[in-house]
């Protein structure tokens, strides 16, 4: 009973809240209800899914694959250039609106956890920023993703198992070929921490990032994982549809 009425208080301050100060979806700009989060129906409803995760060699394993990395299985959410879908991944990064970025990035471990291409996942772990880089974006997007993730799994996410030990430019100002050249190497998995998972029988690990281009940085993030002897598969919350 007291629960019952907690329950009702809270949507009726939501309610009240929303008259005074009306909450938008992220996407189109329409005004939410109450009991919508972050994006109206109809944009969920409408959300452009890649359906990646249902297809073994799917395009976002291919890309990774193709870089010379064996991934046990890779997917991502949704296609990157939809209008509005686009804008919800740009206004996070330069913005920082984290509480969209937690609804899609659950969204996407809720998939995943019931996909059985992806069962056993033992572990998430977010593709990281150099430590320059991070400091100054104040936050890193991928760990975002990663702890939203591991909680639909149930499970731990590791930021500090794989470091970013080479300061590398940002991919966009390269080709295709250049940005595999440009990250490859410039990952390293840590020795003692690598060690202390494997005790506590720790093997399947799911790299995580927020969008995947040509799919060279996850892949460089994975090398050294594959190389410790993890069994490693990728999710990306957004994918860019042609490369
Ligand atoms: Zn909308």
């Amino acid at each position: 009973m007291q629960g019952r009425i907690l329950n009702l208080f809270g949507r009726d301050v939501r309610a009240l809240s929303d008259i005074f100060f009306p909450r938008q979806c992220s996407v189109c700009g329409t005004f939410l209800d109450y009991d919508q989060k972050q994006i109206c129906g109809e944009c969920l409803a409408d959300m452009p899914l890649t359906y990646s995760w249902d297809y073994p060699d799917n395009f976002v394993e291919r890309r990774i694959i193709d870089k010379g990395v064996y991934v046990e299985a890779a997917a991502s959410l949704f296609f990157y250039r939809y209008e509005g879908f686009s804008q919800v991944i740009r206004t996070f990064k330069y913005q920082g609106n984290t509480a969209l970025w937690r609804f899609l990035s659950a969204q996407l471990g809720d998939v995943l956890a019931r996909c059985p291409r992806f069962s056993g996942i033992e572990a998430v772990v977010p593709v990281p920023l150099h430590p320059l880089k991070r400091y100054r974006r104040g936050f890193n997007q991928a760990e975002i993703i990663a702890a939203e993730v591991a909680k639909a799994f149930g499970v731990k996410s590791y930021p500090h198992l794989v470091r970013k030990r080479r300061y590398t430019k940002t991919q966009t100002a390269f080709g295709t070929g250049e940005r595999t050249s440009n990250v490859r190497g410039s990952f390293k998995v840590t020795a003692r921490m690598a060690v202390r998972l494997k005790r506590q029988g720790i093997c399947r690990v799911l790299l995580v990032d927020d969008v995947l281009t040509t799919g060279a940085t996850v892949a460089a993030a994975a090398e050294p994982l594959v190389k410790e002897g993890f069994k490693v598969s990728v999710a990306t919350l957004a994918s860019v549809e042609q490369l």
